[in-house]
């Protein structure tokens, strides 16, 4: 059996819409380049007849002879359209003509927290608040339906025209199957990758999205990821080791310090819980606000 030939007995049990000819230029008119990612290259696409604008996200299908690849995708897919919760990307429709899947996806037009963060080098507690908790209550929604999302970190954490976070980027998304299931692919970015992921014996769970939501409010804080070092191997020997430090250079509250190193714990079993993590000081000794202002995609916030 040729490659193409498998490839499309499995959309069929995914059940893709397929269509002949080339609809995304019949029904769709490309815009602008919004990035490109492993295997996809995403560009904003107005639907002709209604002019609700999407983020495509297009896949060549010759980039899918590994099957490997393919099962990543079909995962991502059968996962991430299976999610709705306002802090996640809406899944909005998938397509398929004879050269390209086409994914599309809810548009998040101020891009993401990691070219904001680029741009402001660190953020303020106040925003640092208002963005982990609205990544808590995503987290929290996905672990109750079984998903580990594995991807966790501010590339993948997108802004909507009105500011709202939203998770995107299912790719390494997995499906607890029963309880106490420890997973055991090696699977990550090298920053926001969890202890137990590297040691593969211990097999790894739901406590992997919480080391992440940990760096990223680190980074968030600090400007950059804890365990960041010149390359992926150092980083993993510094995360093995536990080698992280608030540097005296920035303020960081006696708060903020509780929060990540309770999270950052090696044993996965010591971590903070989700219960935990909203219980803690850090989110109950202000009011945070819902949003934040397009102003802070460049700028801090005023109030701070
Ligand atoms: P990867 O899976 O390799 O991280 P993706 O294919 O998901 O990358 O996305 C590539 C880039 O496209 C992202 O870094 C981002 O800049 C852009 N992008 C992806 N999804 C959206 C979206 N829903 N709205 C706006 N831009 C997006």
């Amino acid at each position: 059996m040729k490659h193409s030939d498998k490839f499309d007995e499995i959309i069929i049990e995914e059940k893709i819409v397929k269509v002949n000819g080339d609809i995304a230029s019949r029904f769709y008119t490309r815009g602008k380049e919004l990035g490109k990612g492993g295997f996809a290259k995403v560009y904003e696409l107005t639907n002709n007849e209604n002019k609700f604008v999407s983020a495509a996200k297009i896949i060549k299908k010759s980039s899918l002879s590994k099957g490997r690849t393919r099962q990543k995708l079909m995962s991502e897919i059968k996962i991430h359209r299976s999610v709705h919760h306002k802090g996640v990307v809406n899944f909005e429709y998938l397509f398929e003509d004879s050269e390209n899947i086409y994914i599309l996806l809810e548009l998040c037009s101020n891009g993401n927290l990691n070219e904001k963060l680029k741009r402001r080098g660190k953020f303020t507690e106040l925003e640092a608040q208002c963005y982990l908790i609205q990544l808590f209550s995503v987290i929290k929604y996905l672990h109750t339906l079984k998903i580990v999302h594995r991807d966790i970190k501010l590339s993948n954490l997108f802004l909507n025209d009105s500011m709202e976070l939203k998770l995107g980027d299912f790719g390494l998304a997995t499906k607890i199957e029963f309880d106490g299931e420890r997973k055991r692919t090696m699977c990550g970015t090298p920053n926001y990758i969890a202890p137990e992921i590297l040691d593969s014996r211990l097999g790894h769970s739901y406590e992997v999205d919480i080391w992440s939501f940990g760096i990223v409010a680190y980074a968030m804080l600090i400007g950059i990821p804890p365990f960041q070092s010149e390359d992926a191997r150092a980083t993993y020997k510094r995360i093995q080791d536990n080698n992280y430090s608030f540097p005296d250079t920035e303020h960081i509250s006696s708060e903020a310090k509780d929060l990540i190193s309770s999270i950052l714990q090696t044993d996965p079993s010591a971590r903070l819980t989700l219960n935990q993590i909203i219980d803690h000081p850090f989110f109950n000794k202000n009011l945070i606000p819902k949003t934040l202002p397009l102003s802070t995609l460049c700028i801090p916030p005023s109030a701070t």
